[in-house]
């Protein structure tokens, strides 16, 4: 029997522009051979600086490389650049992107340390005005961020979509010989929203690569048809969310779902995952799912993977739960420090199994592994370095011992890798 290897699927590379996000020295590119973004916004008043300025530093340190703020009147345009001088003193360089909607072309020449003090600005073409006031609106705020030198993200959202170029179009549909359905419309209103709104922007003057585009619909289906369309209508960087994606597991899942198969298209510069957090529960949850879906994906790394199994009727204990949550915990909050003093780990394999079925198989396959014991089983927990088994663990002290193992593994492999650069 003959047969051909059979290839890794690998997500397609589709090349838009490039566009700078700059804050300071930080420049964040995003689009063409950039690797894909993540972005986050923030839940606090925009008015309270030090409650703003802390969770912008948490998401940065989550993994968002751009975070974004509402700025709503003219108390929150006059607190923004209070809010990135507080950032700039607290060390933290991620650029801020202002959301405007409605009033933006006010905040936005009437607040010039505002307009400064952000690297982008989120214009909602749905919200800048209607009429003859929507031409002139949008025109400041593109005047803004040339002055400025900002790039923009023409943000659309079906929840706010022109509502006149929505009735034109319907007029226009509802003359053709065989009208198409509501839907096809409703697509067709938000890409051309996008796209004219940007090629308005360009007539007046703006840099083509300094323009960023979405179109944002809360149906995973939707957001799937709406941005294949618009990466073959434009080469504008896309940024890409599933709006209003809802709350905990529902909410996750539905953004890594549509997100993950965009993103193997290759179509997708910049991701955020819209997730309504639950009472208590920290705005970074977000940040943490949209670098789990790029790495998932394998198109980037950003914490140490964590390979588990399920667990069944042959793991009798919580010990194999509990271990693989507290190494999963530890790896992240390493990652602050880690990033900077040991290159690469992020791309260090670590597994942690329920017993001997799938356990050492599993576990040599991983940088660092461990194969619990299951019931019936001796008491023991094989480790496996770099594919062998070194040594065995037993008692109570396991889960120690095993984050020992791993802490001194990364020294040596990363911290090595280090000073002979450094030498
Ligand atoms: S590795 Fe063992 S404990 Fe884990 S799911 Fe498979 S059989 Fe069950």
């Amino acid at each position: 029997m003959s047969f051909l290897p059979i290839e890794s699927a690998t997500p397609k590379a589709r090349r838009s522009r490039q566009a700078r996000v700059v804050w300071d020295a930080r420049v964040v590119t995003v689009g063409g051979d950039a690797p894909v973004r993540i972005q986050s916004m923030t839940n606090t008043d925009t008015l309270d600086v030090i409650g703003t300025a802390i969770q912008v530093k948490e998401l940065a340190l989550a993994g968002s490389e751009m975070v974004r703020l509402t700025v709503n009147t003219p108390e929150a345009a006059q607190a923004v650049p209070h809010i990135r001088e507080q950032l700039d003193r607290m060390g933290v360089d991620v650029p801020l992107v202002g959301d405007f909607h409605y009033n933006g072309h006010r905040l936005l020449t009437d607040y010039p340390a505002c307009a400064q003090a952000l690297s982008k600005y989120r214009i909602n073409p749905g919200n800048v005005g209607k009429g003859d006031k929507h031409d002139r609106q949008f025109g400041l705020m593109i005047e803004a961020a040339m002055r400025w030198d900002k790039p923009i993200r023409i943000g659309v959202n079906w929840g706010s979509l022109d509502q006149e170029l929505l009735a034109s179009l319907m007029d226009e549909n509802n003359r053709r010989s065989e009208p198409w359905g509501a839907k096809p419309v409703m697509y067709e209103a938000l890409i051309t929203s996008a796209i004219k709104s940007a090629h308005q922007a360009v007539k007046m003057g703006m840099n083509e690569n300094q323009i960023i585009l979405s179109c944002k619909v809360s149906g995973v289906q939707d957001l799937i048809s709406v941005y294949r369309e618009l990466a073959k209508r434009c080469d504008y960087p896309l940024h890409l969310g599933l709006t209003e994606a809802g709350m905990g597991t529902k909410g996750a899942v539905a953004s890594a779902t549509a997100l993950s198969i965009l993103l193997q298209e290759g179509i997708g510069d910049t991701i955020r995952v819209s997730l309504t957090p639950q009472p208590g529960e920290s705005r970074t949850q977000e940040v943490v799912i949209a670098t789990e879906i790029l790495q998932a994906l394998e198109l980037r790394s950003f914490v140490p993977s964590v390979t588990a199994c399920p667990g069944c009727g042959r793991t009798t204990s919580t010990t194999f739960q509990e271990l693989t949550q507290q190494i999963e915990g530890y790896l992240r909050a390493q990652m602050p420090v880690w990033r900077e003093k040991y290159p690469g780990v992020e791309k260090l394999k670590v597994a942690v199994m329920g017993c001997i079925v799938n356990g050492p198989g599993e576990s040599k396959q991983a940088d660092i592994g461990i194969s619990l014991p299951g019931t019936g089983e001796a008491p023991a927990a094989p480790v496996f370095i770099d594919g062998e088994k070194r040594l065995t663990l037993r008692g109570d002290t396991i889960a120690q011992e095993f984050q020992k193992i791993v802490e001194a593994y990364v020294d040596k492999r990363f911290g090595v890798q280090t000073r002979t650069e450094l030498s």
